[in-house]
């Protein structure tokens, strides 16, 4: 393709879409490259029994196991946190809980506050108009007034508790603890063409209802009908720069496997924390020997993952299961820092609802819970339906160690080098885990549940990809400035969570996507100087 577009992003999940839409005002030829393609709703397992087998196929959330022709494989056997994500158009939105906290305001003052890691180069008070205009754009539900958090609207009633819900906030009020029902992108009424949730249950791969806000049908028809041009099946090798030093374009292959070039005046990398490090990586040249916008060396450097305890128990009687939203309250009882303990920052707690009959017969089997011959079907009744779980979102600090390289060896389907990614659970976080799970013992024993096991890590939990080309003031320091703009590479912005200077300790996605809009404003108050 010879012609010039004015912006070219790089993937179309949260912040890529969040993006194109905010961008699309300006009227400039934007082109958005996705490596996967859509989804059709008719597709989703929540259509048909087989749901819970599919998240062991097409559907699984390990893009290893997946291996649709949209992944790409990811090296992770030395991590004991697995990568998990979606490409295709709405990103990893498609596979995302909906579960929708923002950063605290002291996420962006650690250094200031505790000492460790450093402070954001922007604040949440900055942030706070972009996280309002995602909320409406994303269509959040929820109650406004928790004392975790700056005053905020929801535009949409929350999730109700349900007899699950219910029996957590008790054994919460038993203890004095805080707990809140939970921000969510599950549309609780009908809200701007989407449907609204039915309890069919089974949110996270996908919703056929269309009451989860995947960015396929939330920014993505806006923005395409504002005249942004979304190519699918494009999977982008490499971001091509000038002698000025200047990206000029990129480098993809199209949907019928033919090498293109795309000339833009400005690249908008959105692949998150493991493909836009890998992007850069892959860009390497003369001019940038160590990958792209890479000179202060922390690009893939800096991964933080956020360990995920999950502890679990089973009531005296049947609760909710698997129906309706799995996520309904959060607690931020032990999210500040507390000098009384032996760690600095702190978790949130996500309370869940149960899981499925086949996951209940798996997990218990494997764990011993349910005895082969005689009283098996009993043993299995009195925990099918039973399950109450929560978890603790672990803050795992930035540690330069933990990183995303390139695979010697491993390519995808396009001979692309693939990401290897090296990560271990650093000490603030292991004291912390320790104090996660005595406090969730705590809750699980005030809520009556009894048999209690956990998982520690999930294994499988790898959803929140951060850090990777961290943003800052300092070159030497940070990958991309206080708006989002590469050091190295004047025409090149980064909006995904790689950008994330600490992790804080709640599920991200509405932090990325207030990110990607305001780097957006800052871009179209800037026009006049952005193709310099
Ligand atoms: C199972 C699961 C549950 C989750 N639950 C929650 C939750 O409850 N709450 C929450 O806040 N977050 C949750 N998340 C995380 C959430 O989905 C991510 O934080 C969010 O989608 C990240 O946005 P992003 O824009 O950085 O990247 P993504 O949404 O992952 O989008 C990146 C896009 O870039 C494309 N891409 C990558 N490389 C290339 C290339 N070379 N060429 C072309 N295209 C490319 C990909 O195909 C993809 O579509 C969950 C994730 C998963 C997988
Ligand atoms: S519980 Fe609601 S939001 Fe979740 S998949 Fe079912 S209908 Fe959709």
């Amino acid at each position: 393709m010879g012609d010039v577009v004015d912006v070219l992003i790089i993937g179309s999940g949260a912040s890529g879409a969040a993006v194109a839409w905010s961008l699309a005002e300006t009227k400039m030829r934007i082109v958005c490259l996705e490596q996967g393609d859509w989804v059709k709703p008719t597709e989703y397992p929540s259509n048909g029994r087989d749901w819970e087998a599919r998240l062991f196929g097409d559907f699984a959330t390990s893009p290893n196991v997946r291996q649709r022709p949209a992944d790409y494989p990811i090296n992770d056997d030395n991590s004991p946190i697995k990568v998990v994500n979606f490409n295709g158009v709405g990103g990893s939105t498609i596979m995302y809980t909906g579960h929708y906290p923002r950063l605290h305001p002291s996420d962006f003052r650690v250094r200031t506050l505790d000492g460790v890691a450093d402070d954001w180069p922007i604040d949440y008070a900055t942030l706070e108009p972009f996280f309002a205009e995602n909320d409406r754009m994303m269509g959040v539900s929820g109650l406004a007034g928790d004392p975790a958090y700056p005053a905020k609207q929801p535009p949409m009633p929350p999730v109700p508790l349900g007899k699950t819900g219910t029996r957590w906030g008790k054994a919460m009020n038993s203890l004095g603890w805080h707990w809140w029902p939970s921000d969510t992108t599950l549309a609780t009424t009908e809200y701007e063409g989407r449907a609204k949730c039915i309890n069919l249950g089974h949110c996270t791969p996908g919703c056929a209802q269309g009451a989860k806000a995947s960015t396929d049908i939330t920014y993505w028809p806006h923005a395409i009908r504002a005249g942004v041009e979304l190519r699918t099946n494009c999977r982008v090798r490499e971001i091509v720069t000038n002698q000025n030093g200047m990206a000029s374009g990129v480098v993809y292959f199209d949907a019928d496997g033919k090498e293109m070039f795309q000339a833009a005046e400005v690249v908008v990398l959105a692949c998150n924390g493991i493909g836009t490090p890998r992007l850069l990586l892959n860009s390497a040249s003369g001019r940038f020997p160590h990958g792209l916008a890479n000179s202060s060396g922390l690009v893939g450097r800096n991964l933080m993952f956020h360990p995920y305890i999950q502890v679990y128990g089973y009531a005296d009687e049947p609760l909710d299961g698997n129906q309706g939203p799995p996520l309904c309250i959060w607690s931020h009882e032990f999210y500040e820092t507390d000098p009384a303990r032996d760690f600095v920052r702190g978790y949130m707690f996500q309370f869940s609802r149960g899981i499925g009959a086949i996951t209940e017969a798996i997990t218990s089997a494997a764990a011993g819970r349910i005895p082969w011959g005689d009283g098996h079907h009993d043993a299995y009744r009195a925990l099918f339906n039973r399950r109450l779980s929560l978890s603790a979102v672990i803050e795992d600090l930035p540690e330069e160690h933990n990183r995303v390289t390139l695979d010697p060896v491993l390519t995808d389907s396009h001979g692309i080098p693939a990401p290897k990614v090296d990560y271990t659970i650093g000490e603030n976080s292991r004291k912390m885990i320790a104090h996660g799970i005595a406090r969730a013992k705590d809750i699980l024993t005030a809520a009556g549940a009894t048999n209690i096991d956990m998982q520690n890590p999930i294994h499988f939990g790898g959803w929140h990809l951060l850090g990777t080309a961290r943003m800052g003031t300092d070159p030497e320091r940070s990958v991309v400035n206080e708006w989002g703009r590469c050091h190295d590479v004047r025409n090149l912005f980064i909006v995904d969570g790689s950008i994330f200077v600490t992790a804080g300790a709640v599920n991200p996605t509405s932090t990325i996507q207030a990110l990607a809009l305001y780097i957006a404003d800052q871009m179209k108050r800037r026009l006049a100087t952005l193709f310099d």
